[in-house]
């Protein structure tokens, strides 16, 4: 019986290198019947909007969902699509494993960190209020007369909510994953000292949770400090546990660490489904030029491996992928040392190396 998975391709390279995943997913073996699905600009452009009521009902449904990067209007227009489907699925769990390759340039070699980004909260939730709006008036209003400080009346305001619950369920997600994997420490990321009573929560609530395991090693780290580490001391972190701000940029620090965006991907996780994707965007300017590097894509699809249980396909495909960086021969310009240089593989080029090196090793 082939997996019932929903497929969205996404916008700009979205497509190229969905279409890429899946042909290297089809040569692992493992039978997919695919749920396709659009989100985004392709799905305002046909149903009105960004996110359609039969996309979120075929998630739910098959459970698992292999996500391309979707565009979302920077400043105006509609709301991050990204941010409302975790949301509408309670994907609380944001993980993204920045692990060096062999054979990548990088400034560093053996990083294995892997982020654990809370997914739902922060000021990631959405709750907005509009300069000049009533409704952003009367907020300014309630809080000069509540006696917190003067806020001026041409402000636009995002509100940063951090709850119990959702830090108590990421950092138990963390923990356990340390223990399932054979981690040693959880860092756990915050700015507590600035904002008391949201990161000061989420601090005060890890500390309480790694007090249930006893044997993974626990600390923290002020957001701004652990920036400065990683870059001048990555080899010291394990799995990090951050709120969903701080998950999202300090992830794409760490995949500089190991080489850069192409080759980072990341799972999006429920207590009931599951959303894999690449931690790029959909780099715009790329679309429709068989250009960028579909591994981080491919890397997703293989951790959506690990997640149905198709442990050995999943390794296939991630050795595939990895004997294709290490050779070198056939990779995108972004794990090249000179972007002129005329070896640059394509999209699909790179698709088909990593093929031919998974029926090898069949
Ligand atoms: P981006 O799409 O990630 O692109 C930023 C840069 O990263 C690109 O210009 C390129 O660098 C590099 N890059 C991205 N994907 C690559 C790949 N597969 N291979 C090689 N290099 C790659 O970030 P952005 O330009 O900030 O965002 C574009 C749109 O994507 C925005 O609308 C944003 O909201 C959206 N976005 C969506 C998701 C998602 O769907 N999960 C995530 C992040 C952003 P060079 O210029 O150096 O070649």
């Amino acid at each position: 019986m082939p997996y019932n998975i929903t497929l969205i391709p996404g916008d700009g390279v979205g497509p190229e290198i969905t279409e890429a995943t899946t042909r290297a997913l089809a040569a692992t073996g493992v039978a997919i019947k695919w749920d396709i699905h659009q989100i985004g600009e392709a799905a305002l452009k046909q149903y009105g909007t960004p996110l359609t009521l039969e996309v979120l009902q075929s998630i739910k449904k098959n459970k698992v969902a292999l996500k391309g990067p979707v565009t979302t209007p920077i400043g105006t227009g509609f709301r991050s699509v990204n941010v409302a489907l975790r949301q509408e699925l309670d994907l609380y769990a944001c993980l993204r494993p920045c692990k060096s390759y062999p054979g990548i340039k990088s400034r560093y070699e053996n990083i294995d960190i892997v982020v654990v980004r809370e997914n739902t909260e922060d000021l990631y939730a959405g709750i907005e209020f509009k300069k000049g709006a009533k409704d952003t008036t009367e907020l300014i209003k309630f809080i000069a007369e509540k006696g917190q400080r003067k806020i001026s009346a041409d402000s636009g305001i995002s509100i940063k909510p951090i709850s119990e619950r959702a830090t108590r369920k990421i950092v138990t997600f963390a923990f356990d994953y340390a223990r399932a994997h054979g981690r040693k420490k959880v860092t756990c990321v915050h700015k507590a000292n600035i904002m008391k009573f949201s990161d000061g929560l989420f601090l005060a609530t890890a500390t309480k949770v790694a007090k249930s395991y006893p044997d993974i090693q626990f600390e923290d780290a002020i957001v701004d400090n652990l920036c400065m580490q990683l870059v001048t001391k990555p080899e010291r972190y394990d799995i990090i546990v951050l709120p969903n701000l701080y998950g999202d940029i300090v992830s794409e620090l760490c995949a500089g660490l190991v080489g850069g965006i192409g080759v980072v991907p990341s799972a999006n996780i429920g207590d009931k489904v599951a959303v894999f994707e690449p931690v790029h965007g959909s780099a715009p300017k790329y679309a429709g030029r068989n250009k960028v590097n579909p591994m981080a894509m491919m890397l997703s699809a293989a951790m959506m491996l690990r997640h149905i249980r198709e442990e050995k396909p999943a390794q296939r495909l991630e050795s595939a992928i990895a004997r294709t960086i290490s050779e070198g021969k056939t990779v995108t310009y972004d794990l090249k040392a000179d972007p002129n240089d005329p070896s640059i593989a394509t999209t699909s080029a790179v698709a088909d190396a990593v093929i031919k090196k998974l029926k090898e090793a069949r």
